[in-house]
């Protein structure tokens, strides 16, 4: 086995026992990078020379017995999350030279045990999208099919995570993002609770959506990456107060309780139009080694389902439409020089510096919060949001955990829906609703379509049960 394809946990052991060194795995990652990136195109950013003297640093840490979990581990981050002294372009041509002068409070908690900064990833840009064909900087594809998409945004690290060139990733999921990419690309994703992470430094799309959360390549990977970077943030006020659970530890040694636990089924999700078959039939597989384990399947019904992705694109296209006002060429990022007015400077900068599916949802969202308009968008996107969220809560007195696919469909194919925003949208069905209510979901591999393309399944939990939805996952995970 080569060193880039190592797990974090076998890459922790394999440091800790001096089998071998940060430098050596670091080069290997590095090796798989500039064999495989020209096909897959999942770096913007490669850090060959830092990773390297971070890995040297790491290796010094490791022989004075200051070992931490994720010392010496190479890992990616998507390039909407700032990372100091590294360029951080979001995937957009406004921020094309901008280089953040700190951490993302995530990055920050790795990169103080020692963790390797070995790239950023490319994604659709600030996140806007769910194949990866709206990066500025060329379409993500899938290792385990050159022709089919990734899956967005984080489709880059979820490749890298997928083709080892890294050996877990950390990106952003407002509305599927983490979960929707990992199914596509066969990796463990998760979107944690709204607040469990800090978001700080994380270039914010919809303020009250985002999460950031890790990509891996199985649970107790996930699992101990969570413990790492969690917890709250004196600078994101959203993050909550509650002391983090010993994940890692939690996620075995419990198969005794799987047999207690209530796996529920919502019938909206598997009513949807369109969902392919191959996908239900894995879906089902799953639902079956559950009950194997002893755990009692439910049927149960979430019926704001329907409204949720409607809710989705008012909620975050307002809110992106706030926060990328921000980006206006003057502050930072690339100005566009030849307009001969001011207005007309901002204007260019704006329109040469964002692709068009971010500017569809900076007017989207701005027409959405327009006086006369407020109330009749946001305001009820807003209210229908709390009804999403009470069909979840009442859900879970009744059950533990609920099992969906992540997808309704398999990878398709680059360029089939990129010129269709609504069937792009559309994608999100089974990652919104999660997303709207704040709480946590992860997917992890379910199987492969007859073509050999991945299919995730996900589970859904309710806020601040990560612990439950990372346990489950590793079950479903072992149960092939
Ligand atoms: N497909 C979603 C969107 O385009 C994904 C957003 C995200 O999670 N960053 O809004």
């Amino acid at each position: 086995m080569n060193l880039n394809e190592l797990t974090v946990t076998q890459a922790a052991e394999g440091l800790r026992k001096k089998e071998f060194t940060s430098v050596k795995l670091t080069e290997a990652c590095l090796a798989r990078i500039n064999k495989r990136n020209k096909d897959i195109n999942a770096f913007i950013t490669v850090c060959d020379e830092s990773a390297i003297s971070e890995a040297k640093k790491a290796d010094e840490m490791i022989a004075r017995g200051e070992a931490r979990p994720l010392t010496g581990i190479p890992f990616a981050v998507k390039d909407a999350i700032c990372t100091a002294d590294v360029r951080s372009t979001g995937s957009a041509k406004i921020l094309d030279n901008y280089t953040p002068p700190y951490d993302a409070t995530v990055i920050k908690k790795i990169r103080d045990q020692g963790g390797v900064l070995i790239g950023k990833n490319n994604c659709d840009a600030f996140g806007h999208g769910a194949s990866n064909e709206n990066s500025m900087y060329g379409p993500v594809r899938n290792p385990h099919d050159l022709t089919k998409v990734a899956g967005g945004s984080s489709g880059g690290s979820a490749a890298a995570v997928a083709d080892n060139m890294c050996v877990y990733a950390i990106a952003e999921d407002t509305g599927g993002s983490i979960r929707y990419p990992a199914s596509f690309c066969g990796v463990v994703g998760m979107r944690p609770s709204y607040g469990r992470n800090s978001r700080y430094g994380i270039m914010p799309m919809a303020s009250s959506l985002d999460t950031v959360g890790p990509m891996t390549k199985t649970v107790e990977d996930m699992a101990l990456v969570m413990e790492c970077i969690a917890g709250s943030d004196p600078l994101d006020a959203t993050t909550v107060p509650d002391a983090v659970p010993a994940y890692h530890t939690g996620i075995k040694n419990e198969e005794l309780r799987m047999k207690n636990l209530r796996i529920g089924v919502p019938r909206e999700y598997f009513e949807i139009e369109g969902m392919d078959e191959e996908v239900r039939t894995i879906t089902d597989e799953k639902i079956e080694r559950l009950k194997d384990l002893g755990c009692k399947i439910v049927d149960v019904s979430l019926p704001h389902t329907k409204y949720a992705i409607a809710v989705y694109y008012i909620i975050v296209p307002s809110e992106d439409s706030s926060n990328l006002a921000r980006l206006d060429g003057i502050r930072y990022g690339v100005r566009n020089t030849e307009g001969r007015t001011l207005y007309d400077m901002y204007a260019k900068s704006r329109r040469f510096g964002f692709p068009e599916e971010v500017k569809r949802r900076i007017l989207i969202g701005t027409y959405a919060l327009s006086a006369g308009y407020y109330d009749a968008y946001y305001k009820k996107a807003q209210q229908v949001r709390t009804l999403i969220k009470k069909d979840f809560d009442e859900v879970f007195q009744k059950v533990d955990v609920l099992i969906t696919p992540t997808s309704p469909f398999p990878p398709f194919a680059i360029g089939d829906k990129v010129s269709d925003p609504l069937a792009m949208y559309l994608a999100d069905v089974m990652v919104g609703p999660a997303a709207v209510a704040g709480i946590p979901a992860i997917s992890v591999p379910g199987g492969k379509t007859k073509t050999g393309l991945p299919i995730g399944v996900q589970i859904i939990g309710a806020r601040m049960s990560e612990g439950t939805v990372m346990n489950i996952g590793y079950w479903l995970e072992k149960s092939k």
